[in-house]
């Protein structure tokens, strides 16, 4: 049986690693268009110089050779899921007998003028290197001007970040652009966003809550109420998007992502599994997250799933934990600090460690 992955992030990894776990016999193939695995929550850390790529990447060639993989380093552009087969650019053509899609998600400009040609990003380890870049080549002896565009869990670390980063540049002034009442507006209580804030306009962050950016020109950027803020570099860290990929496949879908069942298959087929940030799961008004947690928790149970239907075993149903409707997470809040939201509530005291402790050891897995 050939089982076919593309995407190796944090769903694709745990479905190729589980599946060797539970059979020594599948012939595993890997693919994606990176040679190495990102943990993306480190991103921001890479802007103060607190982690190396090397640290927060992995060589998915070295994992796939470990597990007995096999691993294919190119873009897939085409499935043909009557033919079984995956199209990458280089137009070689793979042939799955089970197929998981796990291809995460894009950064989103929502079309406005000017923002992805003059902003930079954190999303991917290559942006967030070119935007070190910038700021490390930026000449501070004039006022600076940085604008963060979007308070969510990406934009309050990257403030934090960018806070430790010109600690010993006065002339530099960090804003952090909303387009919501509050920072953290994900998160359903406001607790942690007043928490947030507070810690960052400390830190002297100037926070624009209620601000829409409209257009993004040379020097300046223009809000929709006619106001504007000079910068200097912008960073974007505003909106994810489905991948463009998604938008050849004829599959189900809800707004653009990637409709599963309750095991996990893709909408009405049953030999292709979608994982991570792709996959649409809402059981009984329940939407799983888009974070690392779910994206495990259903590389986990899509690999345990496909073993069971070679084995012609019933399907274990999938109940997202870290949702929507309930999120948890690990926020950094530069200075080494950070606080830990769960169940509504907020706990501080070891939060950054104990969210380096699981980068870690999440990371030993490429040592
Ligand atoms: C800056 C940043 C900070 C974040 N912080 C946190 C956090 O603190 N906590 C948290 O829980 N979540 C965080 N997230 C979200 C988290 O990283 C994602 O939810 C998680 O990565 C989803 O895993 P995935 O496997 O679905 O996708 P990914 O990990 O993004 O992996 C997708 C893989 O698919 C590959 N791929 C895409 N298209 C193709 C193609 N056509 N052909 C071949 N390969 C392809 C990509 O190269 C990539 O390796 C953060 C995200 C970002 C961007």
């Amino acid at each position: 049986m050939k089982v076919v992955i593309i995407g190796c992030g944090f769903g694709g990894v745990e479905v190729a690693g589980e599946l060797r776990k539970r059979s020594k016999e599948l012939d595993i193939t890997m693919i994606d268009r990176r040679t190495r695995l990102e943990y993306q929550a480190a991103h921001p850390e890479i802007l103060s110089g607190k982690v190396t790529a090397e640290e927060i990447s992995g060589d998915l060639n070295e994992f796939a050779s470990r597990i007995n993989a096999k691993f294919i380093n190119e873009a897939v552009v085409n499935i043909d899921f009557e033919a079984k087969t995956v199209k990458t650019k280089e137009e070689r053509e793979i042939a799955y007998d089970f197929l998981v899609i796990s291809i995460g998600a894009e950064q989103t400009f929502f079309g406005i003028p000017g923002a992805e040609e003059r902003s930079y990003s954190v999303n991917t380890l290559k942006g967030a290197i070119e935007t070190k870049t910038a700021l490390d080549k930026h000449d501070y002896s004039k006022k600076t001007s940085i604008a963060v565009i979007g308070a969510g869990l990406t934009g309050v670390e990257v403030a934090g970040e960018l806070v430790d980063y010109l600690r010993d540049r006065a002339s530099a002034k960090i804003y952090l652009v909303e387009l919501m009442p509050r920072v953290l507006p994900a998160f359903p209580t406001e607790n942690v966003s007043n928490y947030a804030e507070k810690f960052i306009s400390d830190s002297s962050v100037e926070i624009l809550t209620d601000t829409a950016v409209q257009e993004v020109n040379e020097h300046e950027i223009t809000f929709t109420d006619g106001t504007e803020l000079p910068y200097d570099i912008i960073i974007w860290t505003a909106g994810i998007k489905p991948n463009g990929l998604l938008e050849k496949l004829e599959l189900p879908k809800e707004r653009g992502w990637l409709k599963v069942d309750s095991y996990l298959r893709v909408d009405g087929m049953k030999s292709v599994f979608a994982v991570g940030d792709t996959a649409y799961s809402e059981n009984e008004g329940v939407r799983s997250g888009q974070n690392v947690e779910e994206a495990e928790r259903q590389g986990k149970l899509a690999a345990k799933n496909i073993i069971r239907t070679i084995e012609g075993k019933k399907l274990e149903r999938y109940r997202a934990k870290n949702t929507i409707q309930n999120p948890r997470a690990f926020i950094s809040l530069g200075n080494d600090k950070a606080v830990m939201y769960f169940g509504g509530m907020m706990f501080k005291v070891f939060a950054y460690r104990v969210k380096k402790f699981v980068e870690r050891r999440y990371m030993k897995r490429f040592r």
